[in-house]
């Protein structure tokens, strides 16, 4: 084939001549809403704030959103409204963003983390269930890079132990497990609309719940611990500020025109990269299960077969694809339990330095991942990445690690 871009010789795709779809994608919905609610002075928790939660709760199935500020405020909210707190025990993936873990922390609840399977890159339920412990009251599954986590065995874990399930569904707007939306299947599930997210007003959040009691506590503590309809000056519980303003719900109600089209595009290319990729030895693709009826994708993962690359490691590979023009990253780099938060003495009472998750320690090794940025651009955009996948694997001997 042809020389390496790495080792000097000609790119797939010259990026400077063919750039990858920009985020965040924006239009005239936005910027329409935004100046109305701009000039009409409104700019607090309104009408804005209570069409999006009912619009984006009705777009994942789900009876109840209440927004907030950040994904990581909503966790908390889904931890308090589930009735957790001192000393409870919420099994974790360490495969994940830090708050998936530090929400539990944040609530004085300690996070016990069990592995993910290698496969899909999410909560194994088999190890989730061994943790389960006396204490245990909730799990927290992410359904990683919007690949839901098996829900029908975690919500029957739920039932058998009483167990609540919070569904950190931070990658998976759009996706559904049997028809219904993520985030709407356990007790409740939380969203981020972060600048890096698949909908995004730059920062911004939202809990989902088909239950009304857990939906008015988030509330609550969303909204400095007031009741419903009650006096203003009347606070129930130790809340915080956490309120969207109609600013943010005003771009997030022109993000989800787009959404429902964004994530289909992102599934059917997705698919075919899934065809195409499925004969390159050096790479194992993730898994898929009939029961994901849509596949919200926040990137397309893919592993690193290290065994099958003579010495080259992972991250030498992830230069040579980029130089290649396809952007890509080596994801999340360590278990959440070896961030220095972890690896010291805690309020927790568990030494996280002897936590071992060998699956998320080697996939944090050999992971691959590429942006749902690049998912949104044509079928012949994903041939380049066929083609530079295929030549970084055809020209493996000439590559050096760095
Ligand atoms: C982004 C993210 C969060 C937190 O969202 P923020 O809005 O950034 O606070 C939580 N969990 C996962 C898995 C995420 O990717």
């Amino acid at each position: 084939m042809k020389k390496l871009a790495i080792n000097g010789g000609v790119p797939v795709r010259n990026t400077m001549k063919k750039s990858w779809p920009s985020w965040p994608v924006v239009g005239d919905e936005e910027r329409k809403n935004l100046l109305e609610t701009f000039e009409s002075g409104k700019w607090w928790y309104g009408e804005r704030v209570k069409e999006f939660e009912k619009k984006f709760a009705a777009f994942q199935n789900a009876k109840y959103g209440v927004t907030c500020t950040n994904g990581t405020a909503a966790l908390e909210m889904a931890l308090l409204a589930c009735g957790i707190g001192d000393g409870d025990e919420v099994i974790v993936p360490p495969y994940s963003f830090v708050a998936t873990a530090s929400a539990v922390l944040k609530v004085n609840a300690i996070p016990i983390f069990a592995d993910i399977e290698l496969d899909s890159c999410n909560l194994d339920p088999i190890d989730a269930e061994a943790k389960i412990s006396k204490k245990t009251k909730a799990i927290v599954p992410v359904h990683c890079a919007g690949f839901p986590v098996d829900m029908d065995r975690f919500l029957s874990l739920a039932e058998q132990y009483r167990l609540h399930i919070i569904e950190d569904a931070c990658h998976s707007w759009g996706s559904q497990w049997n028809g219904k939306g993520t985030g709407a299947l356990g007790t409740c599930g939380v969203f981020s609309f972060q600048v890096s997210k698949n909908i995004t007003a730059g920062e911004g959040g939202i809990l989902l719940s088909d239950y009304e009691e857990i939906a008015d506590t988030a509330r609550s503590y969303s909204n400095c611990g007031r009741g419903k309809d009650t006096p203003w000056y009347e606070h129930y519980l130790l809340g915080s500020n956490l309120r969207m303003t109609e600013l943010q719900a005003a771009i997030l109600l022109g993000q989800l025109t787009r959404l429902e089209e964004q994530t289909l595009k992102r599934e059917e290319n997705a698919t075919y990269l899934n065809q195409q990729l499925q004969n390159i030895p050096g790479i194992s693709l993730m898994k898929n299960d009939a029961r994901v009826t849509r596949r919200g994708y926040h990137m397309y993962i893919f592993r690193f077969v290290r065994e099958m690359w003579e010495g080259i490691d992972r991250n030498r590979f992830i230069e040579a694809l980029n130089a290649e023009g396809i952007p890509s990253s080596i994801g999340y780099p360590n278990p959440l339990y070896k961030n220095p938060l972890f690896q010291k003495p805690g309020r927790s009472g568990i030494d996280y330095r002897e936590v071992h998750c060998a699956k998320t320690e080697q996939i944090c090794e050999e992971a691959c991942w590429i942006p749902h940025t690049a998912l949104l651009a044509e079928k012949s955009d994903m041939d380049d990445i066929v083609t530079a996948l295929t030549k970084v694997w055809t020209e493996r001997k000439t590559l050096i690690n760095g």
